[in-house]
């Protein structure tokens, strides 16, 4: 029997969820526990695979024996993409407002969270952990990524042997994490079954939260379509001086795979052929850039981390700060540098930002019903900017390409 792919299940399950929640209520408490153990499955994942994707990200870059010029640009591509992507939906999100004045019900108004108690100030100061551990145990995500990202540089400053065996045993630890990942997601149409199922059933207006949904998928895609579309085809004219439509045209298989599987690391084979073969970069560039902006690189899912921490802040009636905004910009970039490239990393991501913000996990409840949808238009965003980065790399150190 061939088998229904991932998203189709979960549509199913999605469907079936909200009859449940609707017309057979009593049905519910009995099914919400399957919402429960999957959130709490990627809660569990949450702290390993940020901690190893960062570590094995940055140890990897130290080793490239590129590292250099071609080893800068790239990172200032990449960040300087994943910032415009980011702005761009701040932009949106604050002209829509998709999650301001919701009475979304299941979601009460808190007071007195993280937020409200600690200053912009001592936010920055909490980066820097006093105690690892209880930095892992109470899901400071910043302070994890601090400490990430400070032990992948050492890792490069140690001696050659040393260097080699943290980085092998890092990327081998990111493999194991992904993999598990992968598998907690197969649960996801069961998950999202019960998860929705308790949304729809304690909604008491159900066209409220599926507008306001609407209107938070219909940010996200205009502000992705804005940033594949105009951005990235700018920034590869004027400094690539490369044809967008010629590279789109070269790149079309691999992000119809992007779209299809919603996973940069399973395109990645096909994103470095279609580079090299179709739009003419030499495999000196693309072995180099396009494996690191697979883990690295993800403008989609940079832009998609902000806006739906924002739509969640706004559903809980929180007001942020201009600096509240800030701190959600910063970390909105680090959680899609901490992304593993696999199916609904993005998601598990959020909760780095609304930790940081203080909100509760359970946030994610609300938008995980329509995430992998999303997660198939953000994943081709984040193949389509690796591929630009690597038109433009190659452009710029003096090669002739096709595009
Ligand atoms: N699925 C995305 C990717 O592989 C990551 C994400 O969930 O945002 O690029």
């Amino acid at each position: 029997m061939k088998k229904i792919a991932l998203h189709w299940q979960i549509l199913i399950g999605f469907i079936l969820a909200i009859i449940v929640g609707m017309f057979f209520k009593s049905f519910v408490p009995y099914v919400s526990w399957m919402g429960v153990l999957f959130l709490r499955g990627l809660k569990m994942v949450i702290v390993p695979i940020i901690l190893t994707s960062i570590i094995s990200g940055i140890a990897n870059i130290g080793n490239a024996e590129s590292f250099g010029r071609i080893g800068l640009k790239t990172i200032v591509y990449y960040i300087t993409t994943s910032i415009l992507a980011i702005l761009t939906g701040l932009i949106l999100v604050n002209i829509f407002k998709p999650g301001v004045g919701a009475d979304l019900g299941f979601v009460h108004k808190i007071n007195g969270l993280g937020v409200a108690r600690e200053t912009f100030g001592q936010t920055l100061l909490h980066i820097v952990p006093t105690n690892i551990f209880e930095a892992f145990a109470n899901g400071k995500m910043l302070a994890v990524i601090f400490f990430s990202i400070m032990f992948g540089f050492f890792i490069t400053q140690t001696s050659e042997k040393s260097a080699k065996k943290m980085t092998d045993f890092f990327n081998a630890a990111f493999d194991v994490m992904m993999k598990l990942t992968l598998f907690i997601i197969k649960f996801a149409p069961f998950g999202i079954f019960g998860i929705v199922a308790g949304m729809v059933a304690k909604q008491s207006d159900l066209w409220e939260l599926v507008h306001r949904l609407g209107i938070y998928m219909i940010v996200v895609l205009l502000a992705l379509a804005f940033h594949a579309s105009i951005t990235l085809p700018s920034i590869l004219r004027i400094f690539g001086k490369a044809n967008p439509i010629k590279h789109f045209k070269a790149m079309s298989s691999a992000l119809l795979t992007a779209f299809s599987t919603a996973s940069s690391s399973a395109t990645l084979p096909l994103t470095m052929s279609s580079v090299e073969n179709n739009s003419g970069v030499s495999n000196k560039i693309s072995s180099f850039t396009l494996p690191l902006g697979a883990t690295v690189n993800m403008d989609g899912t940079a832009l998609y981390e902000l806006v739906a921490a924002i739509f969640i802040a706004q559903a809980y009636g929180l007001d942020l700060s201009f600096l509240q905004q800030i701190l959600i910009v910063v970390t909105a970039l680090f959680a899609s540098i901490g992304a593993a490239g696999i199916p609904m990393a993005g998601l598990v991501m959020i909760s780095v930002i609304l930790s940081a913000i203080g909100l509760p996990l359970e946030g994610v409840g609300l938008i995980i019903a329509i995430d992998p949808l999303l997660d198939m238009f953000r994943t081709s965003v984040n193949v389509w900017s690796d591929s630009c980065g690597a038109v433009i790399i190659a452009k710029t150190e003096g090669e002739e390409l096709k595009v």
